[in-house]
């Protein structure tokens, strides 16, 4: 097995600067990179992927971890209205990790940064028990960064992709159950979440405000709504859902509304935005933003439906 030394000397030469001039100036192999973000303002965003906290290493590849580690931290310069430009990343590894599953997750890391825009300048190793996998991102606003506080009453509010598919995958992959027909797709977008570049284009030119669905639709709503001191009316039946999601779930005795609200990690951009047509290619439109405090939700009859579990809370 390669030693620190060998292992650093191995990164550099595999994020060896190449191709057309970017922005980076010096990469790894210095004390630290350097970088010109330019006369903009500079997004910067760190995600930590803790194992037996954030993964399972049964129920993931080491590539996959990779991919799925640096998109869930690039999510959130999409989620900023940002268009990722760099990261560094802090790796603990354990004392046996064999020198092929270090390749693999730098593999992972790697092609999804490149596929974001994100490329890899710097970083750490060090040595723990368990796997960990803490990344920074940066990102240069499209146009505005969108935060979380544009929202105003008479806004829809919209969601790209579909809600609940990843945690779904999970609770099938927990289960077992990755046999069952139609479960695939669910388990594919646990273990890699979307490349929603093209999306964070668009929505930087329409949304009033964003969040990425990192910990479940009501609880990130909640955190958009609380910051620009709106409510917001959900209807359920508008949810995007991937095909056979009621299916997997009554298959599996699963509520299929919860992991609609509350399920966490689909890393899909949630954002309010005057109704328009430029919106609503965007995302699907799954509700208003009015007057007050709060999230409710409705079935299409406007009766209120009541949200068993409120989304993922890394400390409960
Ligand atoms: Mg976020």
């Amino acid at each position: 097995m390669r030693d620190e030394l060998a292992k650093i000397e191995w990164l550099r030469a595999r994020f060896e600067l190449d191709g057309p001039p970017s922005a980076a100036i010096v990469g790894i192999g210095d004390d630290a990179a350097v970088f010109d973000f330019g006369a903009r303002p500079t997004i910067v965003t760190v995600d930590a992927h803790v194992e037996g906290t954030h993964f399972r290493p049964a129920l993931i590849s080491f590539r996959d971890l990779g991919w799925r580690a640096m998109t869930a931290a690039v999510s959130d310069v999409w989620a900023m209205g940002g268009a990722p430009s760099a990261s560094v990343v802090a790796l603990t590894l354990g004392p046996d990790l064999a020198d092929a599953s270090f390749e693999e997750l730098i593999g992972g890391l790697d092609e999804a940064a490149r596929a974001t825009g994100a490329r890899v300048i710097g970083g750490n190793l060090s040595r723990s028990s368990l796997v960990s996998i803490t990344t920074t991102a940066f990102g240069r606003p499209i146009v505005e960064p969108v935060t979380r506080h544009g929202a105003r009453p008479g806004d829809g509010v919209y969601v790209t992709g579909t809600l609940g598919t990843s945690s779904l995958g999970l609770a099938i992959l927990e289960a077992e159950a990755q046999g069952l027909d139609g479960a695939e797709p669910f388990v594919a977008r646990w273990r890699r979440p979307p490349n929603n570049g093209g999306a964070a284009r668009a929505l930087a030119r329409v949304a009033s405000a964003a969040i990425d669905v990192s910990d479940g639709l009501i609880q990130d709503l909640r955190h958009l709504c609380r910051a620009s001191g709106v409510g917001a009316t959900i209807r359920v039946d508008l949810l995007p859902l991937a095909p056979n999601h009621a299916s997997l779930c009554e298959m599996l005795n699963l509520d299929p509304l919860t992991f609609a609200l509350s399920g966490g990690e689909d890393y899909e951009l949630l954002f309010t935005a005057a109704p328009s047509a430029e919106a609503g290619a965007l995302g699907t439109k799954i509700g208003e933003i009015g007057e007050g405090s709060g999230v409710r939700a409705v079935d299409e009859s406007g009766k209120f439906i009541a949200i068993q579990r409120a989304g993922y809370d890394h400390f409960s």
